[in-house]
């Protein structure tokens, strides 16, 4: 059988790796740093081990699906429990309020939080975000880039009378979520809260398509906390290419791309090493193609993403700390005011406003379940605080002395919400978009490649294939977009389209 070489073992590179061996390709993954996860890292503080990627896991259903498609069990391989709160979301001047995973209770706390006109239109913007969800979901995210025209006849095909289209028709992309969200909710606490969801693609939702509002949906089937913390995802990926045949090597930077006659044919190792591969799958951000960060023949393979299209950075606090006069969830949002003018700087003046909005996730709140060293009263409890931040990792950044002021700002904000953490020396470790651009390369620290902003941004990312035959991509830059679920669905589109080009 051919040899596929994955380059990278984020979520992208694990899933097509799994996914092709299974196929009965041979798999040789390689990866610079020395674990599984890409984006899903652990820090040690102190004698802890924190989270300090993504810690809200959806759509499992992508993990079932990958797994089964292989003969084996998601749950033989992760334990998941079910959040029965989402998130926890508070404001300065005392407002609170938990969204839950039954969508009627959520629907109380909003009318108790905010009054019956809002609960009534939480009630249809969950209608209308469903069926979002429902025309895009196999149209689009499972499915390899379709053209805008190949969309529009795939939502046809399916009738005029299928609520998809309808909720397409009544949800067009050139609208933005944040007016979108206007039509639905009056209190701008809620805009707020729910206008978040365009960052977890790294994007504005002043500029994002209301499309976006699946995201909403996506949260309302369910959140899972994983058992041991959101590295076991990864190794769990890790195992199931393993049993299909895969080969790991970490430690293992791949500094060139090698083509023969115009077709990508093999790779080169930082120890200069050649490997020969028939194709191979590079699971980096695609703008480091187009950067060169694999040598100059593969240039033409990426596509040049100008600084203004990046999606967002962030600054991120692992800490162990004690807390009080909060009681925290697993998942808690606390929100400044001026929330439009966190985008606007952010995108426009490319500096973070005093006192943005601030992501905590609790790491050993919500369920008995997710850290291999849980926290106690005394010891202090683990947390990943995040910020969100322009992606000029690549052009300085966040200096100290802004690091500072904003560490600060992250205290006041969390104070007026009523929450203090007991800061000790030594009890945290910071990741600016400086250092995502180091662990990312070619990224700038964008977190999610292109920001989803305009109506057409969706069908702007590079699709699986590229320009040079034998050379696919996969990750959270590329179709259908970042996430970890997207980011395995795009493995998954991968090694679909490996599979057809060499039958
Ligand atoms: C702080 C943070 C919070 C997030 N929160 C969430 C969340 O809550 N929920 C969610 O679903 N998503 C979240 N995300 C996004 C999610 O983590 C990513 O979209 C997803 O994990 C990206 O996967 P990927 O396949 O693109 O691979 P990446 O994670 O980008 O990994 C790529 C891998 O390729 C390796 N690599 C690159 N170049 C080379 C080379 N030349 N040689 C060898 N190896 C190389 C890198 O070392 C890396 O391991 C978050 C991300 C971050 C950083």
């Amino acid at each position: 059988m051919p040899h596929i070489a994955v380059v990278g073992a984020g979520m992208g590179g694990l899933s097509a790796a799994a996914d092709l061996a299974r196929r009965g390709y041979r798999v040789s993954v390689f990866e610079k740093e020395t674990s599984p996860g890409g984006k899903l890292r652990q820090v040690e503080v102190g004698a802890a081990t924190i989270d300090a990627g993504p810690t809200v896991f959806t759509m499992h259903w992508v993990f079932e699906g990958l797994f089964r498609d292989a003969g084996a069990r998601l749950e033989d391989h992760l334990t998941l429990d079910r959040a029965e709160v989402l998130a926890r979301h508070a404001w300065p001047d005392g407002g609170r309020l938990d969204l839950f995973a039954d969508r009627l209770r959520s629907q109380y706390a909003i009318k108790e939080f905010a009054g019956q006109r809002e609960a009534a239109g939480f009630r249809d913007f969950c209608r209308r975000s469903a069926s979002v969800h429902a025309a895009l979901r196999d149209s689009f995210m499972t499915r390899a880039l379709p053209s805008q025209a190949e969309l529009i006849a795939t939502l046809a095909r399916r009738g005029l009378a299928a609520d998809g289209l309808r909720a397409m028709l009544g949800t067009p992309p050139w609208q933005s979520l944040w007016r979108a969200l206007a039509e639905h909710f009056h209190d701008p606490r809620l805009r707020q809260l729910f206008g978040r969801f365009s960052t977890y693609v790294g994007s504005s939702p002043l500029a994002a398509p209301a499309t976006l509002m699946l995201i909403a949906h996506v949260e309302q089937e369910g959140v899972w906390l994983v058992r041991g913390g959101m590295r076991k995802v990864a190794e769990a990926l890790q195992q199931l290419g393993e049993s299909g045949g895969a080969r790991y090597h970490f430690d293992t930077a791949v500094s060139e791309l090698v083509l023969c006659n115009g077709q990508c044919c093999g790779l080169k190792l930082a120890t200069g090493e050649i490997i020969e591969a028939d194709a191979i799958v590079f699971n980096g951000d695609a703008n480091a193609l187009a950067a060169g960060f694999l040598g100059r023949d593969a240039v033409s393979a990426g596509m040049p993403m100008a600084r203004a299209a990046r999606a967002l950075s962030a600054v991120t606090w692992c800490v162990k700390a004690p807390t009080r006069g909060f009681e925290l969830e697993h998942h808690n949002v606390f929100f400044g005011d001026r929330y439009p003018e966190e985008f606007q700087n952010i995108f426009e003046r490319r500096h973070i406003k005093p006192q943005p909005t601030v992501y905590l996730c609790a790491q050993d709140r919500g369920a008995a379940t997710t850290g291999a060293a849980s926290g106690n009263a005394d010891s202090g409890e683990r947390m990943l605080l995040l910020v969100n931040a322009p992606a000029d990792g690549d052009t300085g950044g966040i200096d100290d002395e802004r690091l500072a002021t904003l560490e600060q700002e992250v205290g006041e904000l969390l104070s007026h919400c009523g929450l203090q953490i007991e800061r000790r020396a030594g009890d945290c470790i910071v990741t600016r978009p400086q250092d995502f651009e180091r662990l990312f390369p070619g990224t700038g620290g964008s977190l999610y490649g292109r920001a989803n902003h305009g109506a057409f941004a969706s069908f702007a990312r590079p699709g699986a294939a590229t320009a040079i035959p034998g050379l696919y991509l996969a990750g959270g830059s590329v179709h259908p977009g970042p996430g970890i679920p997207m980011a395995t669905l795009s493995g998954r589109i991968v090694a679909e389209k490996i599979a057809e080009d060499f039958a």
